[in-house]
């Protein structure tokens, strides 16, 4: 399906209208951004490698009865996906402490969590994405509907046992991710945006090597060649 009109740049894609109503196409980026967007890169066909890397880990949530925007993937960097209202919560998922868990709570890097921590943070670039609770969304009027944020914990929940598993079987600790999720044109709420090693964090099994983002956070070098490693372990 033809792009239209380009309706939003993010710092991982572009958005575009289509000829159908609420269907979009999402375009991935090779920009890296990292700590609000201070550190800006770009890394030659790491679009590419998120696309196909969503495009598979949708499909494998959807075979798991989790609603998704996804449709179907286009091309090498372009997929097909129904339009949503985004929640502007981002939805982090822990098994192991590390990032900003451990500088919060002083928690040792690399200490597997006793169970799943789900962390709510209010989507808002210019306050830095503060950590939030239920009261906080009430005030803030994300929603007025707890169970609205119950179900989002439960899918949360159930995303992570059904990745840890997979991952687990390709040989890679998924540590943590972010998800984000929208409202779709009939209220329902369904995952949306994208789960990639630029939302993820995935630690080789054997030698804790990380293969996602942090590779550009700390000057890790290789980036793509973890993004690579991650794709390939995937369709293995
Ligand atoms: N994350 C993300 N986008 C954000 C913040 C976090 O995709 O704006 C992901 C990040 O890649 C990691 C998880 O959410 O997999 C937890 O990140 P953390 O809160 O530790 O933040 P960081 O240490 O990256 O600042």
């Amino acid at each position: 399906m033809d792009k239209v009109k380009m309706l939003y740049e993010g710092k991982g894609k572009k958005l575009y209208s289509t000829h159908k109503e609420s269907i979009l196409v999402a375009e991935f980026k090779d920009d890296l951004t990292a700590f609000n967007a201070e550190k800006k890169g770009s890394e030659s066909g790491k679009g590419e490698l998120n696309c196909q890397i969503t495009s598979f880990l949708f499909e494998l949530l959807e075979k798991n009865d989790i609603k998704t925007h996804f449709i179907k993937r286009i091309d090498s960097k372009n997929i097909l996906c129904k339009e949503v209202k985004i929640i502007p919560i981002e939805v982090v998922v822990r098994n192991v402490a590390t990032g900003s868990l451990t500088k919060r709570l002083g928690i040792l890097d690399g200490k597997v969590l006793p169970f799943s921590l789900v962390e709510f943070y209010y989507k808002d670039d210019a306050l830095g994405d503060p950590l939030i609770n239920d009261e906080h969304c009430k005030i803030l009027d994300i929603t007025q509907d707890v169970q609205e944020l119950d179900f989002l914990r439960h899918q949360a929940r159930k995303i992570n046992s059904v990745l840890k598993q997979f991952f687990d079987s390709k040989n890679l600790k998924l540590i943590d991710f972010k998800l984000e999720f929208g409202k779709d044109a009939d209220g329902n709420i369904i995952l949306a945006d994208e789960i990639s090693p630029d939302s993820c964090r995935f630690w080789d099994k054997d030698t804790n090597e990380k293969l996602d983002k942090d590779r550009f956070r700390q000057d890790l070098g290789n980036v793509k060649l973890a993004y690579e490693e991650v794709l390939n372990r995937i369709l293995s």
